[in-house]
Order: structure tokens, then sequence, then C-alpha cells
């Protein structure tokens, strides 16, 4: 067993020390943005290991091992460090905030303590932490396909390459439950981390155990934390798989900052832990000994298609759109082309209401099955570009 409280202190060690050489002197790079979230201007704070690997390698190693021990480890890492970089009040209250306000004002008040207590001892953290941590990988782990990912990367950090075919919208998911006892009014708070959880039924409280008052708890929405979730899926693309192979999927889980990263059709590489979905009572019994995978996402990136680079916020240059129009992926195939031209610009029109709607689009294309749908929307597109020929005129003139 490792010696966690030894490695959490190196990972404050690194997040206090740790600086780059700058114009004007030493530039702490986290240190900078510890304040930033003790002031809450900030709630991403996104550790690169390639940092990380330059004063500590070993440590860095470990992340990689076991990312999600070492995310918590510097959850608490930052959580204890934060008000030392606490340099004025602030006043952004949130629901939550006053919530916790209310509650320790009434606990005082029902107690007659003179003095507050420390709300760390009785609330968990996850309740009162407002920031995330996440890690982005080792410049030399390369992206991998989803194909490649496989038993061995369980619990470790993988970097993983492909492209987004569906994506839930943004929902609020549970992340601490908070209860109230119908009896001594005492509060429970229940911090959930997997898919699903056993709501708490019956009051743990000392006076409700001494006088075996048997209080039953209610679920508070108002006092539970909330975080934003989106269930994403990626596929592989095209150039990764083999021959006569099916492109394989996977689920990438994002929380908080990493929702909204990505929309369908976006090529992007992922950051995140591989982890195995756990689920509990009948579903788990209905699927036997199997489970499903997850990518628990830490950072979320689009990519270039064609190369290997990540995308920064650029647009395409009229140019590049032009070399891109020049030089269509399907070449030849002029018969199945016209037939989807005819068919587009063809068909029966549906007009519900006045609404003029193209009919579908019915044909049947027979081949390799690890290309064909991709193929034929691109088939759609080289249309549109090259609409302008004499021959597609003639079809046009057709119809
Ligand atoms: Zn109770």
């Amino acid at each position: 067993m490792p010696d966690y409280q030894a490695e959490k202190d190196k990972a404050k060690r690194f997040l206090a020390e740790f600086y780059v050489d700058g114009d004007g002197g030493k530039i702490f790079k986290y240190g900078e943005q510890l304040v930033k979230i003790a002031h809450r201007e900030q709630v991403e704070l996104l550790l690169e290991l390639d940092d990380i690997a330059e004063i500590d390698p070993e440590l860095a190693e470990n992340i990689v091992e076991n990312a999600r021990r070492y995310k918590q480890l510097f959850e608490d890492a930052v959580f204890e460090m934060l008000p030392d970089y606490k340099e004025r009040e602030v006043q952004v209250k949130d629901a939550l905030d006053v919530y916790i306000e209310h509650r320790l004002l009434l606990e005082q008040r029902n107690r007659n303590d003179t003095e507050t207590r420390d709300p760390r001892n009785k609330y968990p953290p996850e309740l009162l932490r407002r920031f995330e941590v996440c890690f982005k990988h080792l410049s030399r782990q390369k992206a991998s396909a989803v194909r490649e990912v496989k038993a061995d990367n369980i619990g470790k950090l993988v970097v993983v390459r492909g492209i987004v075919t569906r994506c839930t919208e943004v929902k609020p998911v549970v992340e601490v439950a908070t209860y109230t006892c119908d009896q001594c009014g005492a509060e429970s708070y229940q911090p959930i981390s997997s898919q699903t959880f056993m709501p708490l039924l019956m009051c743990p409280s000392e006076e409700c155990k001494v006088n075996k008052a048997g209080g039953r708890l209610y679920l508070q929405t108002r006092g539970s934390k909330f975080v934003k979730f989106q269930d994403l899926k990626i596929q592989e693309h095209s150039d990764q798989v083999p021959v006569g192979n099916i492109p394989r999927s996977m689920t990438v889980i994002a929380k908080g900052e990493t929702t909204r990263l990505a929309v369908p059709g976006d090529h992007i590489a992922a950051t995140g832990v591989f982890l195995p979905m756990m689920k509990t009572g009948f579903r788990q019994l209905s699927q036997g000994l199997l489970s499903e995978t997850f990518l628990e996402a830490h950072r979320i990136v689009k990519m270039n298609k064609m190369e290997d680079d990540e995308m920064g916020n650029e647009e395409l240059s009229d140019e590049e759109i032009r070399a891109l129009s020049e030089a269509p992926e399907i070449y030849g195939h002029e018969d199945i082309k016209k037939a989807l031209l005819l068919l587009l610009v063809g068909g029966v029109d549906c007009t519900p209401q006045g609404m003029k709607i193209r009919g579908n689009i019915n044909i049947l294309l027979m081949g390799d099955p690890g290309v064909a749908r991709v193929k034929c929307s691109l088939t759609l597109i080289d249309l549109h570009l090259e609409v302008s020929t004499p021959q597609d005129e003639e079809a046009l003139v057709l119809v």
C-alpha cells in the first residue's frame, strides 16, 4: 500500500512550488490558479502531468496508473490549501452557500454555542467543494483507438481518439444527496460516486438511535449538490478500423466543466479514466457477469481530422476550403453519385401544412461495413461540390 498521506504532501508541494519562468520572474502556474479558485473566479484546475513529471516523475507515473484515487488526493490537497490562498472575502453566494450558512446559524442557536463549528467536520468535502481537478495526459502518451483500450487500462488515465456520434443533453446529476429526518430534524449527507445509489431510509443520528424513534429520512433537493452531466458516444475514425471490421465505440461520461465541449461529428481526443460501469440490483442480475465500460472524462479537445494536432479556435481559410473542395474523397462511382443526386433533388415532396420537405432518400449501398455510412454521407457532400459538371446538369434537367 502506498503511503497516501505522503503522496498528498507531495501534491501540495507541487501545487505550491511549481513555477515557469516568465518575463517578470517566476510565474507560479498553479498557485495563481488556486488564488482564483479561492475567490470563485475559476472552477476547473487542469493539472498537466508533464509539469508534475518535471518535478516528480514517480508521482506523475502513479497518477497515470491510479488516476481516480489521485484525483481525490489532489482535490483534498487543494481543499486544504485554499484558505491560505484566500486574500479577501467572497461576496458571490449561490443557493447552496446560503443553505449551509443558514444550517450553521440554526445549529448554533439550538445548541447555544458561542462559537461556530468548523463546517468541514460536519459536511462532506464534496458538498463544500466548488472546484474540479482534472489531469492532462503526459505528452508521451499517444492517443489510442477505441479498440486499443483494453482490460490492462482499467483505472488508468488514457487518451482516446474518435468521432463523436451521439451526445445527450446536459442534465444535472446529484453528487451529494442531503436528507432530513422527520423526527429529530437532523441532516444526513450521502456522497454519490456511481451511476446509481441506494437512498438512505433510517435516520442515523444519535438522538434517533437512543430514543429508538425510527425517524424516516426525506431527500432534500435544495440542500443537495448537483453537477452537470453529459453522456457521449465516440466511434473510431475510419483510418483506425482494420479492413473488414466494424468500427467500435465507447461511452464517455463528462461531468462539470468537461460538458458541452463537443457535438456529434466532432473529431476529438478525450483524456480520462477507463472504468467499468457498476450496476446494482435487477439490472446487474439481468446482465449477468458482463460489465460495460466507460471513460470518465478529464479533458476533451477537438482534433484536426487529418493530423493528430489539437485544434485551436482558428477558422478554415478560403484557401484551405478550396483545397478541400478540390480533393473529393470518393473517386468514380458516377452511377451511385448520380442516383444520390436524383434522390436529393427528386423524390416525393411531403407538404404538411404548406411546408416543403424533401422525401426520404432510399438507397441500398453494399460494401465494406466499416465505411459504408460515413462514405455515403461524404458522397452527398461531394455531390454538392461537383454539381456544376455538365453531366450533373443533365441529371438535373432529367428531373
Ligand atoms: Zn432522526
